[in-house]
């Protein structure tokens, strides 16, 4: 038996790429996006009183992580990317459906679009629902995961001045934390854990319409080097 879905909106997101981006909600604050809705969803009435509420569970597709055979195991990239669990154990983006959900800050509601920070998501990623953060039901004291039990271990970003005075350039001209965003999400460490960084090797990724650019002096520091316009 099969079902199908449609998405009630699709989210713009400061992540126009998925490395770097942080592996669940509510890591980087700085991470904003805007969910717009589409019809018939998007004349007000559907989201009359969600201004009451603070965050929202965000259900959508892994739409770049979607494949034709399911997956039992996968290799999470928190456990070394050499460990396979199954896939119910996890948080995976490859699983059955390719259905993902995140906790994020509500922090406008307009007829057609909600303002949402401390995302995971993808530039393009499909909504299919929207409900409500509910504190006392969602908050579970003494719940425990010891496959996940702690967030990531952030290690320490520093910049060059260069970069650090274009990521002021660009924030002020975005309008967005830029600095905060690119030092959020890079204190997670976004490079595979089995890869020791050599000094001279940079990596990059693309937030908002910017290429950030950085190394790794040392293992465990990285060093934003630049922050310049993306090519198209
Ligand atoms: N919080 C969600 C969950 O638990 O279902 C997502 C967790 S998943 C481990 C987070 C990763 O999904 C991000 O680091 C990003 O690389 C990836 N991602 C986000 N949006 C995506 C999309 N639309 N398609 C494919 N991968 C996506």
């Amino acid at each position: 038996m099969s079902y199908s879905v449609s998405p009630i909106g699709f989210v713009r997101s400061c992540f126009k790429e998925k490395f770097a981006i942080p592996r669940q909600p509510q890591l980087a604050p700085a991470a904003r996006g805007v969910l717009e809705l589409v019809a018939p969803f998007d004349q007000g009435d559907a989201v009359q009183g969600l201004e009451q509420v603070s965050h929202v569970w965000l259900l959508f597709l892994f739409h770049q992580a979607l494949e034709d055979k399911p997956r039992l195991k996968v290799r999470p990239p928190r456990l070394g990317g050499n460990k396979a669990m199954g896939v119910f154990a996890t948080r995976a983006t490859h699983r059955p459906n390719g259905i993902g959900q995140s906790v994020v800050k509500l922090d406008k509601v307009e007829s057609d679009r909600l303002f949402i920070s401390g995302i995971d998501l993808l530039d393009g990623t499909p909504i299919l629902d929207i409900k409500p953060y509910v504190p006392y039901a969602d908050i579970i004291a003494g719940a425990s995961n010891s496959i996940a039990s702690a967030a990531p271990h952030l290690i320490e970003v520093q910049w060059t001045d260069a970069a650090l005075h274009q990521a002021h350039a660009h924030a002020r001209r975005l309008g967005e934390p830029l600095v905060e965003l690119i030092e959020q999400c890079l204190a997670q460490d976004p490079r595979p854990a089995y890869q020791t960084p050599a000094p001279e090797r940079e990596y990059g990724a693309q937030l908002w319409d910017l290429d950030v650019r950085w190394h790794y002096p040392v293992p465990d520091r990285i060093r934003v080097l630049e922050v310049i316009p993306a090519a198209d």
